[in-house]
């Protein structure tokens, strides 16, 4: 018994002694005792009921009381106390809980062991098209229907992730994976895996883009390799004419093959582009080369350039940079045309330029220009040994310089493909 209880004891016997001597004197104990306990007893029941009240309003202050009561009214006080510490020392946890679910970039899902949705986060809540409180509550079968997911989410083996479009939106592709915890509760978590998706698909279309551009020589040089050795031309002009055509086909394979070098040594080369560049001297030699490939089409080609302007950069870039435009200028240029070359200041940058009066581009075609093996024109690219990737380098290039590369064109009218180098590339 505790001390309170031993003592609560004493003083009731103490009233029922009280009261029976009182009673004793007057000839009337049994009285005197009965009203003594009942007092106590209308004592007891006021305390009680204000417990009572206490309890069931909740919002109230604590009763007062003495003695007895007055102990049971303070440990419940400090009770109360506890519990409203514990509760807002979980409220916090529970809101830092949340807030760095919600900061988190992958979408998380927690379902009750009715996989009805608890909780979502917004990136959760963009990703599958769930609303979030309106669809609390909601069973996450009904709410993404994709078929995977439906056998996913019933197959409670949930060690592997599934990949599937976007619920919210089809062109995005995402990735699922279910995690139990607690109680049989799970938590969903999936993350936008889009630009992986689309990478995967850039390298398979290269693969297939390479090997097609691959084939089509082969094919032609293996044809007459597979002539020669059948029936050999005793006609000796024949015999030459085959030789030339397969000659053309393995350029053409060697101009495809230094691309692919080119593009690639650019991917993964960190290389320096800090070297001074005489661009002027650079563009000079460009120029002579382009006169005399482009001899046979009596084109008129100028070169105008500003001596002093140099920019630091890394010269086989640049070279591969300026040649791959030049070249495509004299290429799809027709006879006769003009080529206009310019390096100059403009305000703080430095701009090349080469400006033909060539077939142009029709505009459609030209946000897809620098993409690999694009071809606005294909019968005119290949005829004249274009493999499809020059613009591709040039872009990288010229980005790898801290530039961009500005295409404009008119169908029937002409291009001008010019490169704006920023102020901190040039070398004062
Ligand atoms: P290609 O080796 O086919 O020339 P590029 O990447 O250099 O590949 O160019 C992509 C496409 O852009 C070409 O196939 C061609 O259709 C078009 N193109 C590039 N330069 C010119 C130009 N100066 N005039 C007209 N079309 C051009």
């Amino acid at each position: 018994m505790l001390p309170q209880q031993k003592y609560e004891v004493a003083i009731l016997l103490g009233i029922i002694a009280a009261s029976a001597l009182a009673g004793a004197l007057i000839n009337q104990t049994l009285l005197a005792v009965s009203l003594a306990l009942f007092t106590y007893i209308i004592f007891m029941l006021r305390n009680l009921f204000k417990l009572q009240d206490w309890l069931v309003e909740q919002k109230t202050d604590l009763p007062d009381a003495n003695g007895y009561w007055g102990e049971i009214f303070n440990e419940l006080h400090l009770l109360e106390k506890q519990k409203s510490r514990q509760k807002k020392l979980l409220s916090t946890t529970l809101s830092r809980f949340k807030n760095a679910a919600e900061a988190l970039p992958d979408g998380v899902v927690i379902l009750t062991p009715e996989n009805e949705i608890e909780w979502i986060n917004p990136v959760a809540s963009n990703l599958l098209g769930i609303n979030y409180p309106q669809d609390s509550g909601q069973k996450i079968g009904n709410l993404i229907r994709h078929p995977d997911f439906q056998l996913y989410l019933n197959k409670n083996n949930f060690s592997k992730t599934i990949t599937l479009p976007a619920p919210a939106n089809s062109e995005k592709t995402i990735v699922m994976q279910i995690i139990p915890f607690g109680y049989k509760q799970k938590m969903i978590f999936c993350r936008d895996v889009s630009h992986i998706a689309k990478l995967e698909e850039m390298r398979s279309n290269f693969v297939s883009n390479v090997s097609h551009e691959m084939r089509s020589p082969l094919t032609v040089v293996a044809g007459y390799l597979e002539m020669l050795m059948e029936n050999p031309p005793e006609d000796e002009a024949m015999f030459k004419r085959a030789i030339e055509n397969m000659f053309q086909q393995t350029q053409r394979m060697q101009s495809l093959v230094t691309d692919l070098l080119a593009l690639s040594k650019m991917e993964t080369k960190p290389v320096k582009h800090n070297k001074i560049i005489d661009v002027t001297a650079l563009l000079t030699s460009l120029k002579e080369n382009a006169e005399i490939a482009g001899n046979k089409k009596q084109q008129t080609i100028t070169l105008v350039a500003d001596k002093e302007l140099r920019i630091r950069g890394n010269n086989e870039e640049l070279h591969s940079l300026f040649s791959n435009l030049i070249n495509n200028a004299v290429r799809y240029t027709p006879e006769k045309g003009h080529i206009d070359i310019e390096w100059k200041k403009m305000g703080n940058e430095a701009v090349f330029s080469v400006k033909d009066d060539g077939p142009g581009i029709a505009a459609r075609h030209l946000p897809h220009l620098t993409e690999r093996f694009y071809r606005a024109d294909a019968d005119r690219s290949r005829e004249t040994g274009g493999t499809g990737l020059g613009l591709a380098i040039a872009k990288y290039a010229v980005e790898r310089h801290d530039g961009r590369l500005q295409i404009k064109s008119i169908l029937g009218k002409g291009s001008t493909f010019s490169c704006y180098f920023p102020a901190q590339r040039l070398a004062t």
